[in-house]
């Protein structure tokens, strides 16, 4: 890996493919649409560029940031269309605002709240290929305005995400030899004058290598391995035993970002069978019941109630228990303290649904190769004139039902790790990250086992 991120122009290559890639999942979804949601539901996998996105390249980033770190970002064809817009562009400093990182809570409020939940731009692929034209837009406009990677380091939620999971990770980069570094006097790594080369350019994510701590900002884009004269960048395996959860520090923005993205992989997992859906939805019912909302706006209340409400009420009465019962001195910590406990379960429990994604959809690539807009496949589908074929599903699901036990009870297990290596206040306030985090297990280890 590190021999492929010194040569000059490997990852540049793959983000070039990528972006083509991408273009062309735009150009064979952007004519199709459907108002008929029964249709849509199926449509959304027979679809190709539909089905490449949401259940495949979606699935697998996650499932690679959980594991590995932030890979994708390495070849993703956002940060080179970032990077052509900045150099090109008016070169401004990201203002205090941009650097809360509000804009990219409020960013994945709306693609997860509004975009995904109110207007399926998951299940119809035209509203897919302009939410994609949408997001290569904002990201080089905006990189025209600020300078370096600002829309990566500011803006992107997705690469927020993957920087939240791969605090988890097993790789990470980092330095070989400090002193190396102490003694370097040209500091190419972080050295201005690269900013804006092609190749071997300076980091243009606010990092200085040497300091690199956990990594979670680090978009692995390779630049630094090639920048560094003295060879001294390697990626390289991270000991989560030795590694120190205490000093992580959140904003109040990651904060939020975080009990949304509890909130929502929850609903990921619970509504893949029926009796925990419907337990899940009793609540955004009762109150439908009394509003009587249209379909797109139930989805928005669904979502509030399930990403934003619950889950904070979840996380208010445990930071309230810290705060006032085990005297936490601070709001902020109590917060964080509670996040990066249950960061492992949350990453373990998408992972697993990355993995319930990916396998399920497998009937429907005997039909996408023929039919790549898949509005015939779809309808046949409908009508009963086309059947998939599950037999490949009974087969794997039994190992899978096996694997997500393992992996919610080794999920726990790294959670209760870095419970005992927070620095809390006292006993009593570990206690209680430890009854939020078992909780927390229960509701997905409870759904697991009765599955
Ligand atoms: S931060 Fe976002 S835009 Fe930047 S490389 Fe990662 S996913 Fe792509
Ligand atoms: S990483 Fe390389 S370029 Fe950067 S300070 Fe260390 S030795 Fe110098
Ligand atoms: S430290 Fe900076 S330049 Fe090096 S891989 Fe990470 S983001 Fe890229």
């Amino acid at each position: 890996m590190n021999n492929l991120f010194k040569k000059k122009f490997f990852l540049i290559l793959i983000q070039f493919f990528t972006l083509i890639s991408f273009l062309f999942l735009i150009y064979i979804s952007i004519g199709i649409t459907t108002k008929d949601p029964a249709f849509a539901k199926i449509l959304r996998n027979t679809n190709l560029a539909n089905l490449i996105v949401w259940s495949y390249w979606w699935p697998m980033i996650i499932a690679i940031s959980i594991l590995f770190g932030r890979f994708w970002c390495s070849i993703c064809p956002m940060e080179l269309v970032v990077f052509i817009g900045s150099k090109i562009g008016f070169k401004r400093k990201a203002n205090k605002f941009l650097k809360s990182h509000w804009l990219i809570t409020l960013f994945y409020f709306l693609i997860l709240i509004v975009g995904i939940h109110t207007f399926q731009i998951h299940r119809i692929p035209q509203l897919m290929a302009i939410y994609l034209i949408f997001l290569f837009i904002f990201a080089f406009v905006s990189s025209l305005i600020w300078e370096k990677r600002t829309f990566c380091t500011y803006i992107c939620p997705v690469g927020h995400l993957l920087g939240f999971y791969s605090l988890i990770s097993f790789k990470k980069l980092s330095v070989k030899d400090k002193n190396i570094c102490e003694n370097c006097k040209s500091k190419d790594c972080i050295n201005k004058e690269n900013y804006y080369k092609f190749n071997g350019r300076s980091c243009t994510s606010e990092i200085y290598p040497e300091k690199i701590k956990n990594g979670r900002n680090c978009i692995l884009c390779g630049q630094c391995h090639k920048s560094c004269k003295k060879d001294n960048i390697v990626i390289k395996n991270k000991n989560l035993s030795n590694y120190s959860f205490s000093n992580i520090k959140l904003k109040w923005s990651e904060i939020s970002f975080f009990i949304m993205l509890s909130g929502f992989v929850i609903y990921e997992v619970l509504t893949v069978w029926k009796p925990s859906k419907k337990i899940l939805m009793i609540i955004p019912n009762y109150l439908n019941n009394y509003l009587n909302l249209d379909k797109n706006l139930f989805g928005t209340l669904k979502a509030m109630v399930l990403f934003i409400i619950i889950p904070l009420i979840f996380y208010i009465i445990f930071v309230f228990l810290k705060k006032f019962v085990a005297k936490e001195e601070n709001w902020k910590k109590a917060f964080s303290q509670l996040v990066i406990a249950i960061l492992p379960i949350t990453a373990g429990m998408h992972l697993l649904k990355a993995i319930l994604k990916t396998t399920s959809r497998i009937p429907y690539w005997e039909f996408v190769f023929s039919d790549i807009e898949g509005v015939k496949t779809a309808g046949l589908i409908i009508e009963n004139q086309k059947f998939l074929n599950k037999e490949i599903l009974s087969t794997i699901f039994p190992y899978i039902n096996f694997f997500s036990i393992l992996l919610i009870i080794s999920s726990l297990f790294l959670s209760l790790i870095i419970v005992r290596k927070q620095k809390h206040k006292n006993k009593l306030s570990k206690i209680f990250t430890i009854i939020a985090v078992l909780i927390y297990f229960s509701v997905f280890f409870i759904s697991l086992i009765i599955w």
